[in-house]
């Protein structure tokens, strides 16, 4: 990718603006708040945006979508910055960031927070926590809220209370025309179904006001098992999935162990009786020998922190997604030979159970594509930081793992794990929803100004 300074008549008049709409907020290449906002989770994008906005209020984003149309400058948003596919940094273009927008209010009687377009799921959790309280929120602390819930966002506690999309009860937001609106079940429902699922393509949300629910604490952490003893681990696990109940969230997966052999990991989550929480976390245990047993009573900002070892910020990452039904003997074969095939001794899978609340949802009640019981697994190629060109061996090995699950899944996949490079996928990734999307996005967005966000089915072939 060509790498450039701030370049071009655009740029630079767009810059002026900025530098007066928005005194000391704007960061270009050279400034140390240019290298701060350019760390992302994945630091094998190569994006180098032009300009990053650093964002505080609704008018400072007001300012920078009127600047970027003025000029006809490229935009992106970034929240907590984990897109793996980088979508949050424009090449030469300017970045919404919202990283300084992360406040979270919490209204303990109401039982809602209000949070910040830039806030992190742990943000969330540090607020709600201490009133015994919890949103539902992304598996690591540190993944954004605001991409998440547009995706739709498989929490830890989905099978309970819904993805986070479905928790959202408002948001605020800045649209392509620069206005601000709020859109809630009441105001503005067409933008309101069209952001539970349908990412960052139609405005910028600069607030969003959740549902809580009533948490103490949760008994929660991780099981690792031997590689050896991953196909009866696995299987046991899928045959126990299909009747655990909802208060016991679960995911599971593959991860590298301290001594880098691949180890299974069942991480559970139960939020309910004591004596049948521990009844049912032994049954989890008895699927193997664990070797490591980290699972105890604890709040839920602390569940945040399990896997934050196998995903830390700055490695070189891939990834891709499949939709299944159910965790069939096939599927766990398959899974257990693409690990075989890792490339990288860092690299990981993981299943989301997608079960109980979310799928009394209608599918067509919010823009997320898949209402049915489903596992949501993501294929993560990790490395160290090296070269582009010794990243496409990792790359292949994510192509070729998913092309192997693929006569096993549904035709799409979650919107927020598919690259715009996914176009066969794409066109399924919104079930039945497409069609609404589409034509939502020609109404609220109707010259593209947010085109770097998840893509939509028609737009995925033209994608750069
Ligand atoms: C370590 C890790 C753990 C994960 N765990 C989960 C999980 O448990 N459940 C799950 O569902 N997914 C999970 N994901 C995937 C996650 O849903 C996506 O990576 C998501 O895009 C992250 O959101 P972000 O705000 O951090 O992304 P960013 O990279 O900041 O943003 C990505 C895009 O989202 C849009 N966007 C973000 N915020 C806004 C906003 N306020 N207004 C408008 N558009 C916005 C923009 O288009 C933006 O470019 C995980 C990813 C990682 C890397």
């Amino acid at each position: 990718m060509e790498t450039i300074d701030i370049v071009g008549d655009q740029v630079a008049s767009a810059l002026h603006d900025l530098r007066n709409g928005m005194p000391g907020k704007v960061a270009v290449p050279g400034d140390a708040a240019y290298n701060r906002a350019r760390e992302i989770w994945n630091s094998a994008v190569e994006a180098r945006p032009a300009i990053f906005t650093l964002c505080e209020t609704n008018q400072d984003v007001q300012t920078v979508v009127q600047v970027a149309r003025k000029h006809g400058v490229p935009l992106s948003v970034r929240c907590g910055g984990h897109d793996f596919a980088g979508r949050a940094l424009r090449h030469n273009g300017i970045v919404i960031d919202l990283t300084r927008m992360r406040h979270v209010t919490v209204e303990p009687a109401q039982r809602v927070a209000v949070v910040g377009g830039g806030a992190t799921s742990k943000d969330v959790a540090l607020a709600t926590v201490p009133h015994g309280l919890v949103a539902t929120t992304g598996n690591v602390g540190a993944v954004g809220m605001g991409g998440l819930t547009l995706g739709g966002g498989y929490s830890p506690m989905s099978a309970q209370f819904g993805m986070l999309s479905d928790n959202l009860l408002e948001a605020t937001v800045v649209l392509a025309d620069s206005t601000v609106v709020t859109a809630n079940a009441s105001e503005n429902p067409d933008l309101f179904w069209a952001l539970r699922g349908g990412g960052g393509n139609f405005g910028v949300v600069t607030s969003m006001s959740f549902r809580l629910h009533p948490v103490r604490e949760l008994l929660a952490g991780v099981l690792l098992f031997p590689w050896g003893e991953a196909e009866q681990v696995l299987r046991g696990y899928a045959s126990l999935s299909t009747a655990l109940p909802e208060e016991m969230g679960v995911t599971s997966g593959v991860i590298p162990a301290p001594n880098g052999d691949p180890t299974v990991f069942i991480a559970p989550n139960w939020q309910g009786e004591r004596k049948e929480g521990e009844r049912m976390i032994g049954k989890l245990r008895n699927l193997g020998t664990p070797i490591v047993d980290q699972v105890s009573w604890m709040t839920y900002d602390v569940m945040l922190d399990r896997f934050d070892a196998a995903v830390v910020n700055g490695h070189h990452y891939h990834a891709s997604t499949r939709w299944f039904p159910s965790l069939t003997p096939k599927v766990i074969a398959a899974s257990i030979a693409g690990i075989d095939q890792a490339t990288s001794p860092l690299s990981l899978i993981g299943w989301h159970h997608f079960r109980g609340a979310p799928t009394r949802v209608a599918p067509d009640a919010t823009a997320f594509g898949l209402r049915k019981q489903h596992f949501m697994m993501d294929i993560v190629a990790v490395w160290k930081p090296a070269p582009r060109k010794e990243g496409d061996v990792h790359r292949k090995w994510v192509r070729d793992f998913s092309e192997s699950l693929a006569p096993f899944a549904f035709p799409g996949g979650y919107p927020n794990m598919l690259s715009p490079e996914d176009r066969s996928q794409i066109p399924f990734s919104y079930g039945d929803n497409a069609p609404r999307l589409l034509a939502l996005k020609k109404r609220y967005d109707p010259d593209g100004i947010f085109s770097s966000a998840n893509s939509l089915p028609e737009e995925a072939d033209s994608r750069t």
